[in-house]
């Protein structure tokens, strides 16, 4: 079997995730593929690979030196649907447009990234569905590496602590991992996109509910008292900075993100995020919204506001810091491969943010799969393969 036929029968499977059944796993359907990995790792001579009641997949190649980590995630984005992919290959793109089975187009005018990858087969979704790379592509690559130290026993290579997770779309990858299975000195997600990045910083994310209390009275006899909850919410927006919002920001700028506003005149209750990838910058933007909601108090006395702030993640940076030979590592073996390594940072969560938080060092790498979460997702067959080769010399 080669490499990629691994990929696209893991694609064929549908895992996909959702955040509204609040089981864990979300969906026993993850399972499927987490009991085949077992099955195959414990054909790759991994004989202690178990499943565990939240799908989650551990196994351990015993070897020499560090112990390594290597996760990815088995479930799919919730976006568009996971099930009935039908991948198709082609072969030696040459920079034109990609008609996809339905119908749909793929265009480098619309998608640049695509004229990184003139001359490269690329794996492509039939329009229906997500093709799923993320993260099945980070997956095979994984389980590509096992194969190859199986098939080469006479390569010498470190401890290698593989674990697969569930969930990771929906934020609960880290619900249930059990560190102490896994007894890795630091580990790499392979979960990001181009296989010369190393991702070790994401943003700081907090959430922030504030509930406006009015007071209700007849809008005809309402002058001097009814205080209206959806304007205080309104009033308390124009408060923010303009400027600060997904729509102006990028790279390494933080933004304020307005996520719903529901109720009536008499209550109201508003939903936002807040991503910051410094402590400094978070702070302040925390500290803004408060001095917003001070000032919708002061000017109307006798409305009610509360608020909550929830920490979603935090920016894994310093922890990695911390423990610099786990990017040392990965630079070297991506250099071995004569890949440049370029430091990315993750505009959003991942897994690896909050393994670094516990103690566990987990900055992520590529897997030459690109446009996540969508039908226009697309794997890069030569990139994939150059990636088994990073993964293992970084364990070798
Ligand atoms: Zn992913």
């Amino acid at each position: 079997m080669s490499n990629l036929d691994r990929f696209i029968r893991y694609v064929k499977i549908d895992t996909q995730s959702d955040d509204t059944t609040g089981t864990s796993p979300s969906t026993e359907k993850q399972k499927d593929l987490s009991l085949l990995l077992v099955n195959e790792l414990l054909e790759l001579g991994l004989k202690d690979a178990h499943m565990d009641e939240y799908g989650n997949v551990y196994a351990h190649l015993p070897g020499k030196g560090s112990r390594i980590g290597l996760n990815a995630h088995v479930d799919t984005a919730l976006e568009v649907t996971g099930a009935d992919v039908k991948p198709h290959l082609v072969k030696n793109y040459l920079g034109g447009t990609i008609k996809l089975a339905n119908g749909l187009e793929m265009n480098p005018e619309e998608f640049p990234v695509l004229k990184n990858h003139i001359g490269h087969d690329l794996v492509v979704t039939d329009g229906n569905t997500l093709l799923g790379a993320d993260d099945k592509a980070g997956v095979a690559i994984i389980m590509n590496a096992l194969e190859y130290f199986h098939e080469n026993p006479k390569v010498k290579h470190s401890t290698i602590c593989v674990a697969f997770t569930t969930d990771e779309e929906i934020g609960q990858g880290p619900s249930h991992f059990d560190y102490k299975k896994m007894r890795a000195k630091y580990a790499y997600t392979i979960d990001g996109s181009a296989i010369n990045k190393i991702e070790a910083e994401c943003f700081n994310a907090n959430a922030v509910t504030i509930t406006f209390k009015g007071v209700s009275i007849h809008p005809g006899e309402g002058k001097g008292k009814l205080v209206n909850a959806l304007n205080l919410a309104s009033e308390f927006i124009n408060y923010l900075p303009p400027k600060e919002t997904p729509f102006d920001s990028e790279e390494k700028e933080g933004f304020f993100h307005l996520n719903a506003i529901e109720g009536n005149s008499e209550i109201a209750t508003l939903h936002m995020i807040v991503r910051d990838f410094k402590d400094k910058g978070m702070e302040r933007r925390i500290n803004l919204i408060k001095e917003a909601i001070k000032k919708v108090k002061e000017a109307h006395p006798t409305a009610e506001v509360t608020h909550k702030f929830t920490k979603q993640y935090v920016n894994m940076k310093k922890y990695v810091d911390r423990k610099p030979m786990a990017v040392r590592r990965a630079r070297n073996a991506l250099k071995k491969n004569g890949l440049e390594p370029v430091m990315g940072a993750i505009r959003g969560g991942t897994d690896g943010a909050t393994f670094s938080k516990n103690g566990l060092i987990t900055p992520n790498l590529g897997t030459g799969s690109y446009n996540h979460h969508g039908r226009f997702e697309f794997l890069d067959v030569q990139e994939f393969e150059q990636m088994t080769k990073v993964v293992i010399d970084l364990v070798k």
